[in-house]
């Protein structure tokens, strides 16, 4: 079944209820990526995915939980196999998380070689405070010939957004980026066949309520509007983008 919709990075299983969150993006029609973050959640995720139409579920070790998990490194590299998707994963150099940034770097470049090993892995990459480094170890680790990377809530400068292009990254975008002049400058230089559309839910609120999983149609609007095009057409290209990452 073909979907409408794409949310390529949502928390399901930091709602509620994670059977509810995948049947809201079924039922949306929602192609939904669900990140994990931290290897032990994979396989519960996995399992209540299993029956879904549009939810994929992708094996994460978050850069914020590095600093206490990166024991759970061995489980990540015993799960890859089970998985073509891979996040959340990345680095952030934020303050309240710089203390574990060597750890972070040390894990992300392990995920990078292993991806790069296996081939064929989609990853959704966290860049907070760190866009610089994290297109640095992708450039030198993960060639797009060997796996894809999609670079989510992207918070760099232009200039580092014009190098993941080069290097073939994907970016996806979320509504609460675009609340900001900065995202939308970003969001800019972006060209139409490389945009993806995500909530980051349950992190991202609307009106003090975090955002519904799959929810992404008002950055859809928002895009359409800010890009001069017809949501119709915007909402089929990033149908496309989807197909031709995955392809
Ligand atoms: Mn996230």
């Amino acid at each position: 079944m073909f979907p409408d919709l794409v949310d390529f990075h949502c928390h399901l299983d930091l709602y509620p209820d994670l059977a509810t969150a995948i049947k809201a993006c079924d039922s949306r029609r929602t192609a939904t990526l669900a990140v994990t973050t931290t290897p032990l959640a994979f396989t519960h995720n996995r399992k209540l995915a299993d029956g879904s139409t549009f939810v994929r579920v992708a094996l994460g070790l978050h850069p914020q939980l590095v600093g206490e998990r990166e024991h759970e490194l061995d489980l990540f590299r015993q799960l890859l196999p089970e998985t073509r998707y891979v996040g959340e994963v990345g680095l952030d150099a934020g303050p309240r998380y710089y203390r574990s940034f060597e750890a972070q770097v040390r894990v992300f470049k392990t995920v990078l070689e292993l991806c790069a090993a296996a081939g064929d892995k989609v990853l959704t990459v966290h860049s907070v405070r760190a866009s610089k480094q994290v297109l640095d170890l992708i450039e030198t680790i993960l060639p797009s010939t060997r796996g894809k990377v999609v670079l989510h809530w992207f918070t760099g400068s232009l200039a580092d957004v014009r190098r993941g292009l080069d290097l073939g990254c994907y970016f996806s975008v979320n509504e609460a980026m675009l609340r900001s002049p900065r995202g939308c400058r970003l969001l800019a230089e972006i060209p139409r066949d490389r945009i993806l559309t995500e909530t980051d839910g349950p992190f991202v609120e609307r009106d003090g309520e975090s955002i519904g999983p799959g929810d992404v149609r008002p950055v859809l609007e928002t895009i359409a509007s800010l890009r001069d095009l017809d949501r119709n057409e915007l909402r089929a290209q990033i149908i496309r983008n989807l197909t031709v990452l995955l392809s």
